[in-house]
C-alpha cells in the first residue's frame, strides 16, 4: 500500500425512512445487503492504498445486521493505519451490545450520531425512530468503550420550531452530553420527500438565519470553535474526513450514489441500489480543469474559519488572487464581510450566514 487518501463508503439501507430525506437509500433488506457487501468487496479488491480517513455514511450503516456490520468493518479495517480516522454514522435505535462491541473490535475511533433534536414530539414529526433516552444511552455506551470522538447532528429550522426548543437542544448537547463535535443542518424541503408531497413548510429564510445565528452565538460562548460554516468542535476534534473535502483533496467514493475525486476527475456512482447490488456499477466522470479547480479552492476555503491561503492559491494555480479579484475583494472589504489576516482571506464569523451571497461575488 503506497498512498494515503480518504475513502467514503455509502451504505444505502435504512430501517425506516425519515420524512425529509432525499439521500440515496432504500428500506433494509437482508438479502440485498449481502449482495451490496459482495459488490463492495469486489470494488475494494486491488485498491493499493492505505486510507488516512475512512467514513461510513449512508443511508444508515448501523441498519446492517451484526454479522453484516462485522463483514463490512473487517473488509475496511485492513486499509487503515494507526493514525487513520475510522468513522461510522449511527442511528441510536439500530444499536445493541453486539454491534457496539464490533466498533471497538475493528478500531472505529469516531462516531457520528443522527440526533437531530431531543424534542421527542419533533422527532416524531420527522419520522425518526429514536428518543432522547436512546441517545443518552448510546453515548454512555460509546464512552464506556473509550470511543470519545463523537459528533452529534443537530437540525434546525424544523416546522414550527421555537427558539426555546433549539436552545434546549443546544443545552443538552453542550452541558449534559458534552459532545466534542456538533454538525448543524437547516431543514430544507427537497423534492420527492414525504414533506414535499405533504406540502410541509420549513421556517422562512429569515427565521432560519435567526436560528443559525443563535446556534453560532451559543456554541462560541461555550468555547466551541466554529471551524466551518456548519460545524463546531472542541480543539482537536475537527472532522478529519470532511476537511479532506473542504481542502479539495482526493478521495475515493464507493457504494451507490457516492462521489469521488481522483487525479483531477470527479465521478459519481449511479444511485441505483438494485443495480449496485447486482454488481453493475455505473459512474459518470467529469474532468475538473484548472480554472474550475481554482474556483473550487476559493468556494471551499471560504467555508472554513482558516479561510483562503492566498499564497498557496497563487503558487498552486500560478495566479495572482488579489489582482484577479481586485474589485470583488475591495467591495467585500468595504462592506465588512471579509478580512485579510496573515495572507488569508477570511469571511467574518458573524457574516457566515450570508456565505452564499458572498460566494456569488466570485
Ligand atoms: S436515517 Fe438518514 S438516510 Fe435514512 S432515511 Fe433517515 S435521514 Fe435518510
Amino acid at each position: 500500500m503506497n498512498k494515503a487518501i480518504a475513502l467514503y463508503v455509502h451504505v444505502p439501507f435504512c430501517r425506516n425512512i425519515c420524512f425529509y430525506c432525499d439521500f440515496c437509500k432504500v428500506f433494509y433488506q437482508e438479502e440485498a445487503a449481502n449482495r451490496y457487501l459482495d459488490t463492495l468487496e469486489r470494488e475494494l479488491e486491488g485498491k493499493n492504498y492505505w486510507f488516512k480517513s475512512i467514513y461510513l455514511g449512508g443511508g444508515s450503516p448501523s441498519s446492517l445486521k451484526a454479522y453484516q456490520l462485522e463483514r463490512l468493518l473487517r473488509m475496511l479495517s485492513k486499509y487503515k493505519s494507526e493514525s487513520s480516522s475510522f468513522c461510522i454514522e449511527l442511528n441510536p435505535e439500530d444499536m445493541d451490545d453486539e454491534k457496539l462491541s464490533l466498533l471497538k473490535q475493528y478500531g472505529i475511533n469516531r462516531v457520528s450520531i443522527g440526533i437531530q433534536t431531543f424534542d421527542d414530539k419533533l422527532l416524531e414529526k420527522l419520522n425518526r425512530q429514536h428518543n432522547k433516552q436512546m441517545v443518552f444511552k448510546l453515548i454512555e455506551d460509546l464512552r464506556n468503550l473509550e470511543i470519545f470522538d463523537i459528533n452529534g447532528d443537530l437540525m434546525y429550522a424544523l416546522p414550527n420550531q421555537k427558539r426555546t426548543q433549539l436552545l434546549a437542544d443546544l443545552k443538552i448537547m453542550v452541558e449534559d452530553l458534552k459532545l466534542p463535535h456538533i454538525s448543524t443542518y437547516a431543514l430544507s424541503i427537497e423534492k420527492n420527500t414525504y414533506f414535499a408531497v405533504k406540502k410541509v413548510s420549513a421556517l422562512s429564510d429569515d427565521e432560519a438565519a435567526e436560528q443559525y445565528a443563535l446556534i453560532g452565538e451559543y456554541l462560541r460562548k461555550a468555547n466551541y470553535e466554529h471551524y466551518e460554516v456548519s460545524n463546531f468542535a472542541r480543539k482537536g476534534y475537527e472532522s478529519k474526513h470532511n476537511l479532506v473535502y473542504w481542502h479539495a483533496e482526493e478521495y475515493i467514493g464507493l457504494g451507490p450514489g457516492a462521489s469521488g475525486y481522483e487525479k483531477g476527475v470527479r465521478y459519481q456512482v449511479s444511485s441505483s441500489v438494485s443495480a449496485y447490488c447486482a454488481g453493475k456499477i455505473t459512474k459518470s466522470h467529469e474532468e475538473i480543469g484548472l480554472d474550475e479547480q481554482a474556483y473550487e479552492r476559493i468556494i471551499l476555503s471560504l467555508r472554513l474559519k482558516e479561510g483562503l491561503d492566498i499564497e498557496k492559491y497563487n503558487q498552486d494555480f500560478q495566479r495572482d488572487f488579489l489582482k484577479d479579484y481586485e474589485k470583488v475583494i475591495a467591495k467585500l472589504l468595504k462592506d465588512q464581510l471579509v478580512v485579510i489576516k496573515r495572507k488569508h482571506l477570511i469571511v467574518k464569523e458573524d457574516k457566515l450566514f450570508i456565505l452564499n451571497r458572498i460566494l456569488c461575488e466570485f
